[in-house]
């Protein structure tokens, strides 16, 4: 082949590179995939089958042999070299431009690193990696050959050339880090937030709830004695009282009792938020029909509730599952209408895995501006004396329900009546979302 028949094949070889490198850039998502291949690419370039890619360090002092084809063990990933004036890597770094030795070992001007001479190689050429913009270099891309070699001008242009198209593809893998760095650390930052935040959160709850409890244990002790003493001056002092003195004493009993049935209801609710979560497979059959007659017992009259048994097994905890039907039951008997006889009717609902129960009335109803606010601590939307009441029976059937893994809300229509509903974990969720919630108090 003539001298100009090869260089043509040799240019056509470094065109060839110069597509599957901007193919391999491309599709590639890993930056020592790319460098890798960069080297074996470049290697075939320029006809040797050692090459490498070093990395300068944030020392600004080191370079690391970041990538490399035809290296023994110990070399790619490990060596370093150490940056001096006396060593081509230095040089080519501080001038930007190529340096070629071909023959170190009878080189003058730079001294090489062992582990070359170990792998056998003979010539060097160096060329630099430009960093993105206002960012230092990245490194160097370095040919070795094993012959000595004088490396051409033809040869580092193409290598030139390479190590800018591979500069330019190390300066996107680098925006991309820095971006998702930057999003990781945001991200953690916000975690850290949300977590102190919740922290804060159930430790203030945590407080509220004994804060609660004190108070409410505390208030008993006074008020029974304001009741006492009220009562006395009924029984012994009625005469001195006269009528108007007697009705005032009157009102100061009724107002004892009706606070202490609210402590009552306090404390309850109180103690369910305490209340470790746990729920397991049970038959609310019978817990409903507790319930009613539990009802039924505190009415003056019999009122019509139909309970549609059996029902399918849920996932609660009796007690809690006996207090929330007792609340939604008695509302459903209390808050009727003058002019229609009560009905109310407790009935499943199995659809797609979950279990709802329905208590329904067809009572005064409640306007859908109210239907989520009367879930909340003493939110009552009628007088004690239309409906008497203590406003927590509906906290106590959210927060119960919340306790077993489950939910509760209503729909209501003022002209028809109230359908409040409890929704129930599915068994399989539960059991694989914790040991703790399935398992039985004993
Ligand atoms: P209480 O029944 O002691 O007032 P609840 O927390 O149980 O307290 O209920 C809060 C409010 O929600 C009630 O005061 C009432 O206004 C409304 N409510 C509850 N259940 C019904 C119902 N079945 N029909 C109409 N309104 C209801």
């Amino acid at each position: 082949m003539t001298e100009a028949g090869k260089s043509e094949t040799e240019v056509l070889r470094q065109h060839i590179v110069f597509a599957q490198f901007g193919e391999l850039a491309l599709r590639s998502d890993d930056l020592d995939e790319i460098l890798t291949e960069s080297c074996r690419l470049v290697g075939e370039g320029l006809g040797t089958d050692l090459a490498k890619v070093v990395e300068l360090q944030p020392d600004g002092e080191t370079l690391l042999v970041r990538a490399g084809v035809g290296w023994k063990p110990g070399v790619v990933g490990v060596a370093t070299i150490k940056l001096a004036d006396d060593t081509s890597e230095g040089f080519a770094l501080k001038t930007g431009k190529p340096m070629t030795s071909s023959n170190i070992e009878t080189e003058t001007r730079f001294r090489y690193p062992s582990f070359l001479v170990e792998n056998g190689a003979k010539a060097v050429v160096n060329v630099i990696i430009i960093g993105g913009k206002d960012k230092p270099p990245y490194g160097l891309l370095q040919v070795d050959s094993r012959e000595p070699r004088e490396f051409t001008e033809s040869d580092t242009a193409f290598l030139t050339g390479y190590a800018n198209l591979l500069a330019a593809t190390v300066d996107r893998f680098r925006l991309i880090q820095e971006v998702r760095d930057k999003e990781a650390g945001e991200r953690h930052e916000l975690e850290i937030k949300v977590a102190e935040r919740t922290a804060a959160l159930a430790a203030s709850n945590e407080q509220l709830d004994a804060f609660a409890y004190t108070v409410s244990h505390d208030l008993r002790a006074p008020l029974r004695a304001m009741e006492g003493f009220a009562r006395i001056l009924l029984n012994d002092y009625a005469p001195a009282l006269g009528d108007a003195g007697g009705g005032f004493a009157k009102r100061i009993v009724a107002a004892s009792m009706r606070m202490e049935g609210l402590i009552d209801a306090l404390l309850g609710y109180s103690r369910l938020r305490r209340q470790e979560p746990a729920a397991w497979l049970v038959d609310p059959t019978p817990i409903v029909q507790r319930a009613v007659e539990e009802v039924q017992a505190g009415l003056e009259s019999i009122i019509a509730i139909d309970v549609v048994a059996p029902m399918p097994s849920v996932m609660a905890e009796p007690i809690v599952l006996g207090q929330v039907l007792t609340n939604l039951i008695s509302n459903a008997a209390k808050f009727q209408r003058d002019d229609v006889p009560v009905q109310v009717t407790v009935r499943a609902e199995h659809t797609a895995g979950r279990v709802r129960i329905w208590v329904e009335d067809n009572g005064i109803g409640i306007a859908p501006e109210h239907q989520e606010r009367i879930f909340n601590v003493f939110e009552r939307l009628h007088g004690d004396e239309t409906f008497p009441g203590t406003g927590i029976g509906l906290a106590i059937v959210r927060e119960g329900m919340a306790l077993m893994g489950g939910r509760a809300g209503v729909e209501s229509d003022p002209e028809k009546g109230s359908r409040f509903w409890i929704e129930f974990a599915e068994a399989a969720q539960l059991a694989t979302a914790s040991d703790d919630t399935v398992r039985p108090k004993s």
